[in-house]
């Protein structure tokens, strides 16, 4: 039991311990640790117990955090929790607690670089089906290697950061040539993102066995997408400005230790992947997702039921021996489950804007200006409990 008592079922309690950096006034942005509805500083804590890594703790990102390795890490972790469940520390941890509320939430790491993938079965057969009636759901190589596509680093930003809806040229199906202008189809993509802490040379592969050597955490992940100019841009090289105006990440890094009681058998893959491919552990993860559209639950994607695990996404990102660096962001791909309500795209939700849904009382295809979508996760935790995921909220500007 910690000496700070925290309402039962916080999913902010001793078993999840995020990381993120924070800022109070005057700015002066840190590491902090969040527990139950409290960020510690774990940069004073540090310095004021002589912890080797104060100076770690006292960066803007997490990035000389993840630096240290997994096994550093850790034992970080185990210190960390010492803070909160030795009561001889409360004199020395108090005085360092802010309340989330009083506190700025940055984004946690520098990104290094980003890739998204396309992992969920449901997801890549809803929008086979809506952008490519007359074709096969699945592309030809899907069920044998996770398809992803290179993001834009630089537009990665922290949860709260406003979206200005993107311009750019699209061509509707109905229309005979193409126009500029504010996209007409903005989307949300609710999906799960993983950091990389331990970088690799130039050349290396990174096993599916390695995965936890080199991933560091776990955030939820919002890839923005405008339909319009995405439908219109896509083929053959995949997606480019319909994305990279904005991709909106929680500011909580849950570190993997927090997930080892979430992980589950991953669904059965037929055919057998090749063997770079072969996960003989696994960590899907058991995560519920929650989409709400100003302040309405939409959805509820279920991340076990992604086809691609996250070890083999990192194994295929490296199978040509391209490197990871510190501070590499890797996302899911959109999340859906089999069921309407699993949907993790409002493209899917309204089925390509033909089956508007009812959202606040309004009936809804796609993001109209002042729009928030907030998206959030539990997973379940050590001993019963329960591992909470800041939520990635952001709010549609009209475009300018
Ligand atoms: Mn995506």
């Amino acid at each position: 039991m910690s000496w700070l008592d925290l309402p039962p079922g916080s999913p902010y309690g001793i078993e999840t311990l995020p990381y993120g950096v924070f800022s109070d006034s005057p700015d002066s942005p840190r590491v902090g640790v969040r527990f139950g509805d409290q960020v510690l500083d774990l940069a004073a804590v540090a310095e004021q117990t002589g912890q080797e890594h104060a100076d770690v703790f006292a960066q803007p990102s997490l990035n000389a955090l993840m630096t240290l390795g997994t096994t550093r890490c850790s034992e970080i972790r185990s210190w960390v929790r010492s803070l909160f469940l030795d009561r001889s520390r409360q004199e020395i941890v108090s005085p360092h607690l802010f309340a989330v509320d009083d506190v700025e939430m940055r984004l946690p790491i520098v990104v290094a670089d980003y890739v998204d993938f396309y992992a969920s079965e449901s997801h890549a057969s809803n929008v086979g089906q809506i952008f490519r009636p007359d074709s096969p759901a699945l592309p030809a190589s899907w069920k044998h290697l996770p398809i992803g596509y290179h993001g834009r680093a630089g537009t990665v930003v922290v949860s709260g950061t406003d979206v200005v809806r993107p311009c750019g040229q699209r061509q509707a199906p109905t229309e005979s040539a193409p126009t500029y202008g504010p996209s007409r189809r903005l989307d949300i993509e609710a999906e799960v993102g993983f950091v990389v802490g331990t970088p690799t040379r130039l050349g290396d592969r990174v096993s599916t066995a390695d995965f936890g050597a080199h991933v560091f955490g776990v955030v939820l992940v919002n890839d923005w997408s405008a339909r319009d100019i995405q439908a219109w841009e896509y083929v053959p090289l995949g997606p480019f400005l319909g994305k990279s105006f904005a991709t909106s990440i929680s500011p909580w890094v849950v570190p993997l230790d927090a997930l080892a009681a979430a992980r589950v058998a991953p669904p059965a893959q037929d055919p057998t992947p090749l063997e770079y491919l072969a996960d003989r552990d696994p960590w899907a993860l058991d995560l519920t997702l929650e989409v709400e559209w100003n302040g309405e639950v939409v959805a509820r994607p279920p991340f076990a039921s992604m086809y691609w695990t996250p070890g083999q996404q990192l194994a295929h990102l490296t199978v040509n021996g391209a490197s990871l660096r510190t501070g590499d962001l890797y996302a899911s791909g959109t999340v859906s489950g089999p069921e309407r309500g699993q949907r993790g795209s409002f493209l899917e939700l309204s089925w390509g804007g033909t089956e508007p849904f009812e959202v606040a009382g309004a009936q809804r295809t796609f993001l109209e200006d002042g729009d928030t979508v907030s998206i959030r996760a539990l997973a379940p935790g050590a001993d019963g409990t329960t591992v909470g995921f800041g939520a990635v909220t952001g709010t549609v500007l009209p475009a300018r």
